[in-house]
């Protein structure tokens, strides 16, 4: 029986001002009082926002994430923030390694083991995101692909620190374009990555990762995401900025 959580997080991306942030993290909070789910809610959002949404929000019922940190524990990196920086904040969990990062920023495998391992050591639960791109998927290479993304970064990990790890499984080709991958497109690769753990790790760590699909996904997608066996919820970007957008997905489970 796996102890496996199902997760609904948002990601705001580079939206909202401080005092939107707050609004809406206050609205969601609203929204979620006395109203029992069957998920895990999480929000990511930029760094200013971390420590005023803790203040706003019941912890025990919205978890909040950093979109990042550095790969740097301290020091002379101007413009930087530090896994520790992060967890001081209250939050409790770092999307690592967005496609956005890899591309716009140049993110390597390399570097992102570093920020998931001062991520770990901060006692952050780093959110992994991985996931291929139209033309990699179009020669077949997606499978592969999504594979060596996870060895580069996550394989050197002892089981008990892989345990920590959320990862989401987000084709790049799907995000912010409205193109959905099917419920099959993404249950076909979410059980390849969880028998990828299995080899790796065994049974009982691949059964208890919770793998998380992103990628356009809305209220109207949603519940037949969701109904995959091996899809345990969803990282969700445009549709996290509005309260009545966000709801029904959370509700989805
Ligand atoms: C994301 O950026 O993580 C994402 C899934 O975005 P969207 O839901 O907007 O496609």
């Amino acid at each position: 029986m796996s102890m496996r959580k199902n997760i609904v997080a948002g990601n705001w991306k580079m939206n909202k001002n401080l005092q939107e942030g707050i609004a809406l993290a206050k609205e969601l909070n609203d929204a979620l009082k006395d109203k029992p789910v069957n998920c895990d809610v999480i929000i990511g959002t930029p760094f200013i926002h971390l420590a005023s949404v803790v203040e706003v929000v019941d912890r025990n019922r919205i978890g909040v994430a950093a979109q990042n940190c550095a790969d740097k524990a301290a020091g002379a990196y101007t413009g930087e923030v530090s896994a520790a920086m992060v967890a001081s904040t209250g939050a409790k969990y770092v999307i690592l390694g967005h496609s956005e990062r890899r591309a716009y920023y140049h993110e390597t495998p390399e570097i992102l083991r570093e920020k998931v391992l001062l991520a770990l050591a901060n006692g952050l639960t780093p959110i992994f995101c991985i996931g291929e791109v139209l033309e990699e998927r179009e020669s077949g290479k997606h499978f592969e692909v999504v594979k060596s993304q996870i060895e580069a970064s996550l394989f050197d990990l002892p089981a008990d620190d892989f345990g920590k790890i959320i990862l989401a499984y987000e084709p790049v080709w799907a995000i912010g374009t409205g193109k959905t991958a099917t419920a099959a497109q993404a249950q076909e690769m979410h059980a390849f990555i969880r028998t990828t753990l299995t080899d790796k790790y065994g049974a009982a760590v691949a059964d208890n990762t919770s793998i998380l699909y992103g990628g356009s996904c809305n209220a109207a997608n949603a519940n037949e995401l969701f109904s995959n066996p091996d899809v345990d919820g969803g990282l969700i970007g445009g549709a996290s900025l509005s309260v009545d957008k966000f709801m029904p997905i959370i509700e989805a489970f």
